[in-house]
């Protein structure tokens, strides 16, 4: 059994419901601070905030599941900045009392959601699994900790990891039971489609002056249903004990779009004009960023 920490969000709950779809046994976590519990589906559910040590550890000794995957994290860059305290707490140390109490029950595989963040700004694109990291956010900063954490328990032979690098994860289930919901929303896609159907006046681009182009920002944008086998593919090479203990991979697709591209796509497929103004450019954000995976 697969436990599920983090379920209830955007990219977990597209993993659980493949894994429905697979009947792989597993049970959710989520504290629902952000998660919605009507994303779970049928999938079994606890309520687990990992950011209490003796809560989770509970969890993982009383459930004993064969590994876990890790979604459950704070996403906002932005709010990072203002709030580092909150995200160091969750990101970090929640993902620390996980590892604690994996090790503590002999729980030894673990799929974690890391990010692309971690890289700061690229010094070549592509960028590839061996680019410097250097993140520009405290959001990247706590990713690039877990991930040194997931060395550390891997050289003591204690957990057994694959950490997952995002990209601009994107898309929804194509079935239309589930999407991305986050409250505010701050991702381009699901802005520039609120703005085409009028639930919102406009959307903002971050700057038109970039060189790139068009001058917008160019993303590598992932389709969440490829997040998804990614996992399950991931999942299974945790199984082969020959395969190196702690492993990263970039998840992109290697191609970049622009913020105006990503406009003309949302108008090509709503039919709706997507209302739009020229804005600063937001702090941190690269002119581009694209994967080599
Ligand atoms: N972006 C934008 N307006 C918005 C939100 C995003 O122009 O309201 C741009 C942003 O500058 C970036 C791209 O869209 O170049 C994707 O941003 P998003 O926040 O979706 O993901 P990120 O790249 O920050 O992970």
């Amino acid at each position: 059994m697969i436990l599920v920490l983090g379920g209830a969000g955007y990219i977990g709950s597209h993993v659980a419901k493949l894994l429905r779809k697979r009947n792989i046994p597993h049970v959710i976590a989520d504290n629902l601070e952000k998660g919605h519990r009507s994303a779970c589906g049928e999938s079994a559910f606890v309520q687990v905030d990992i950011r209490d040590a003796n809560d989770i550890h509970d969890c993982v000794s009383s459930l004993k599941p064969e590994g876990v995957m890790h979604f459950a994290s704070y996403i906002s860059v932005g709010e990072s900045m203002k709030q580092p305290d909150n995200y160091i707490a969750n990101n970090f140390g929640g993902s620390k009392n996980l590892l604690n109490a994996m090790a503590e029950t002999g729980v030894k595989k673990i799929i974690f959601s890391s990010s692309a963040a971690v890289y700061g700004e690229p010094d070549e694109i592509p960028i590839s699994e061996d680019h410097t990291m250097n993140p520009t956010n405290t959001y990247g900063q706590t990713k690039k900790d877990v991930e040194e954490l997931l060395q550390d328990f891997g050289s003591r032979n204690l957990v057994r990891s694959v950490s997952l690098r995002y990209f601009n994860a994107a898309g929804a289930d194509p079935e239309g039971e589930l999407g991305e919901d986050h409250r505010p929303e701050e991702h381009l896609i699901p802005i520039a489609i609120d703005a085409a159907v009028g639930r919102r006046s406009e959307l903002t681009v971050f700057g038109n002056d970039y060189e790139t182009k068009d001058g917008s920002c160019i993303r590598d944008y992932v389709h969440v249903m490829d997040l998804a086998e990614a996992h399950l593919l991931a999942w299974e090479s945790l199984e082969d004990e020959t395969r190196l203990p702690v492993r990263t991979y970039n998840l992109g697709s290697e191609n970049g779009f622009s913020v105006f591209e990503v406009i003309e796509v949302v108008e090509q497929v709503t039919g709706l004009k997507v209302p739009y103004k020229i804005g600063e450019r937001r702090e941190g954000d690269p002119a581009t960023f694209v994967a080599s995976c």
